[in-house]
């Protein structure tokens, strides 16, 4: 069955040869029981090794079943191993994480076998060695006579014609060294067994021939009983099924747990350091978007698109609605004017400068205090780390404030227009610091009359000439009248001004407006207080004064500017095409923008693409090289599935999936922990902030990756771990 002739097996070693064995010849039938001694040293290890196809020959021919095999290669002896050869080892070479019953198991599965059909065999062999008491005992807690008892047991369940055993008793106390070699006897009936001992005592009631070593030759062949060639019944093997790479690779995640935390605390490292990396890019990179700035406008949102009525008319409650239907609108900012233009309140000597928002178009909850009940209450959007929240908040909460008039953008007198009350905060997560004041809507009609007075321009037509006179609303006048300084005359050298008509136009980008008035009465500095009821007479001033409500009529108009907020800014050009259609002109803010950032943004971008390039590398290789001591304690166990008759894609594939298994319980441990910070549960504010930058679409790309990586990690380890014989893997490591 098994011929050697001349065979010899050489050691290179940096340039030293060293000799295993030398001109070797032996021949070995099915049914011997093959004996080996030798003082240690004198090559039987690598005899047995070289007819295991565990290791290679150099010269002179080996025979299987009457065929050479000095041509064969890797694959080839992985074939004669997997069909011929059993081996049993001094160090017992089991799985110390497996039980007993997975450990005998494990050959079987790594031989294409289905776990259900070889319940019964297992048990039976365990029955046979004695250990039906420890099936479900892991390895590491039996004794050095038990663990190799399963190791036979491993060997017998493979059913092979040959079993190999390399001093198999060497660790063993007499008691379980006489057992074992009682139950390889059993075993040896229809097998070739060859064994390698010291103890010739005990195996020689066995033996059928003795073989001598010294110093790489055979010096002593006995051959003391004839046996006669029985047939060989070579095992059957397939490859190992996909379901059991993944039984295998999933015993394999949990069994240890320290490796377990180890490899789930470096994959949690990797993906937190590449979102955390990709988020601050893309936080830089809007904080560089952020400033752009526009003449016109303060709010350059994304998704803020502006629109006007093409025929230049006011917003009709109708147009809102049609607006409305547009899936992608998330809400509309009818006078959009307040979002440019700031307004002030103030209490006492305090003043909180911000921007105007309709409280319907509030989202959210509120932080501190309680939604608005009266027309007169609003909230207050502010960042949590503003000194006014931080140090001053009693100075807020539930404090009257007023409105100040404004006398031009930005610009506000002392004059006090309005009382409105703080009755509740929401925390804002903007990148910057401004204010929010969300009021309703009717303070925000009356607000609207001072915004567009600030916006229009006023003048006044009298005796076929426009000039620029201060025109104020007066309760005394009555409507279709004016009344102006007596000194009127002597400018347009009139005697009776009294009668005369005087225009007066407002006109600002949006509309334009007049009123016909007739000069109805003049006043001087005596009669000042009279007629218009008026205090302080300013001589300087010309001042004229007109009916209050016809005052406010040129101001108190619709909307002829309204701003709409996209969900989704990607999709802002077809909803910039859907408001065009509906008659409307419609343009980003963003249009508007003059960006003086752009190229620092390219320049970003480019930075941004090569250090997530360089960091995922650098990443890979520290956690590779991480996963390698990991993984190194994990060697042994692979080279004994190698030995077992796992080939380099099973291994890989076995651990591909406990990595895969491993990094996807990492990431998702990872995600539910940003969602929980996202979702304020757990308070970690710039980690929320950083979260905001990244989409379902990145956290789905970085998985991605996280799996990539895995896969290489274990392709280079696995490939490493080939690189070798597999009795040289396995050397290196014990
Ligand atoms: P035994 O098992 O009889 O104690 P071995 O087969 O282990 O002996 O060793 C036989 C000879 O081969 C020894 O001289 C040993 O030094 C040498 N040898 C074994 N393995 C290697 C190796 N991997 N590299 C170099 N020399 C080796
Ligand atoms: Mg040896």
């Amino acid at each position: 069955m098994l011929k050697l002739e001349n065979v010899s097996k050489f050691y290179y070693n940096k340039g030293v040869i060293t000799s295993g064995f030398t001109k070797v010849n032996l021949e070995f039938k099915i049914g011997e029981f093959v004996v080996i001694t030798g003082e240690s040293g004198s090559g039987k290890s690598t005899l047995l090794n070289v007819i295991s196809g565990l290791d290679s020959y150099e010269e002179g021919e080996m025979y299987i079943n009457g065929k050479e095999t000095s041509h064969y290669t890797e694959k080839d002896f992985e074939d004669y191993r997997r069909k011929y050869i059993a081996n049993i080892f001094q160090s017992f070479n089991l799985v110390n994480s497996y039980t007993v019953y997975q450990n005998v198991e494990l050959v079987l599965l790594l031989n294409g076998y289905k776990k259900h059909e070889v319940k019964k065999k297992i048990l039976e062999i365990i029955e046979q060695v004695g250990l039906t008491k420890f099936k479900n005992t892991k390895v590491s807690k039996l004794s050095g006579g038990q663990k190799q008892r399963v190791a036979i047991a491993r060997a017998m369940v493979k059913d092979t014609p040959i079993i190999v055993a390399d001093e198999p008793t060497g660790n063993l106390d007499s008691k379980s060294a006489s057992e074992v070699i009682e139950i390889l006897k059993k075993v040896a009936k229809d097998k070739l067994v060859i064994i390698v001992t010291h103890n010739i005592e005990q195996v020689e009631r066995y033996a059928t021939r003795i073989i001598k070593m010294n110093d790489g030759r055979i010096i002593e062949n006995n051959e003391i009983k004839k046996i006669e060639e029985k047939e060989i019944k070579r095992s059957h093997y397939n490859n190992i099924s996909i379901f059991n790479k993944y039984r295998l690779g999933f015993r394999n995640t949990f069994n240890i747990a320290t490796k377990f935390l180890l490899l789930f605390i470096v994959f949690l490292f990797i993906s937190s350091a590449m979102l955390a990396e990709y988020a601050s890019f893309q936080m830089s990179e809007a904080e560089i978007v952020d400033t752009g700035y526009s003449i016109a406008f303060r709010d350059l949102s994304e998704n803020r698109i502006l629109i006007n009525k093409n025929n230049r008319k006011f917003f009709t409650t109708d147009d809102y609605n049609k607006i409305k239907q547009i899936p992608n609108v998330d809400y509309i900012v009818e006078d959009d004017i307040f979002l440019d233009s700031g307004t002030a309140l103030s209490r006492n000597d305090y003043s909180l400068y911000g921007y105007l928002q309709e409280i319907s178009n509030f989202k959210g909850n509120i932080d501190v205090g309680r939604m608005p009940e009266k027309e007169n209450e609003i909230i207050l959007q502010i960042r949590k780390d503003h000194y006014l929240i931080k140090e001053q908040l009693n100075e807020v909460l539930n404090k009257t404030y007023s409105v100040l008039k404004t006398v031009g953008i930005n610009a506000y007198s002392n004059e006090k227009i309005k009382d409105l009350i703080i009755v509740g905060i929401q925390y804002s997560y903007e990148n910057n610091y401004d204010i929010k004041f969300y009021v309703s809507k009717s303070v925000l009609n009356d607000l609207r009359n001072q915004m567009n007075k600030n916006y229009s321009k006023m003048k006044v037509f009298f005796n076929n000439k426009y000039q620029q006179y201060a025109v104020e609303p007066n309760d005394k006048v009555k409507k279709g009248e004016a009344i102006v300084d007596d000194d009127f005359k002597y400018e347009y050298n009139y005697y009776r001004i009294i009668g005369k008509p005087l225009n007066i136009y407002v006109s600002n980008t949006y509309y334009n407006d007049e009123l016909d008035l007739t000069i109805s009465n003049t006043y001087t500095k005596y009669n000042f207080e009279r007629r218009t009821g008026l205090e302080n007479y300013d001589s300087n001033r010309y001042t004229i004064y007109i009916n209050k409500d016809e005052y406010n009529s040129l101001y108190n108009k619709p909307s002829y500017q309204s701003s709409v907020f996209v969900k989704n800014v990607d999709e802002i050009d077809d909803t910039v095409n859907e408001l065009e259609k509906l008659g409307l002109s419609a343009k980003k803010v963003t249009d508007f923008k003059i960006n003086e950032g752009q190229t620092y943004q390219i320049i970003i971008k480019i930075i941004k693409v090569v250090v997530t390039i360089i960091l995922i590398a650098v990443l890979f290789f520290i956690s590779y090289l991480i996963i390698r001591i990991i993984l190194k304690s994990r060697n042994i166990y692979y080279t004994t599935l190698r030995m077992l008759g796992a080939t380099y894609k099973t291994v890989r594939r076995i651990l591909d999936i406990e990595l895969f298994i491993n990094s996807t319980l990492s990431y998702g441990t990872l995600l539910l922990f940003s969602y929980l910070v996202k979702t304020n549960i757990i308070h970690l504010e710039y980690i929320a902030k950083l979260s905001n930058f990244l989409s379902l679409r990145e956290y789905v790309l970085m998985y991605i990756i996280l799996v990539l990586m895995s896969r290489l990690i274990s392709r280079k380890f696995a490939r490493k771990l080939f690189k070798n014989t597999a009795i040289n893997t396995y050397k290196e490591e014990v």
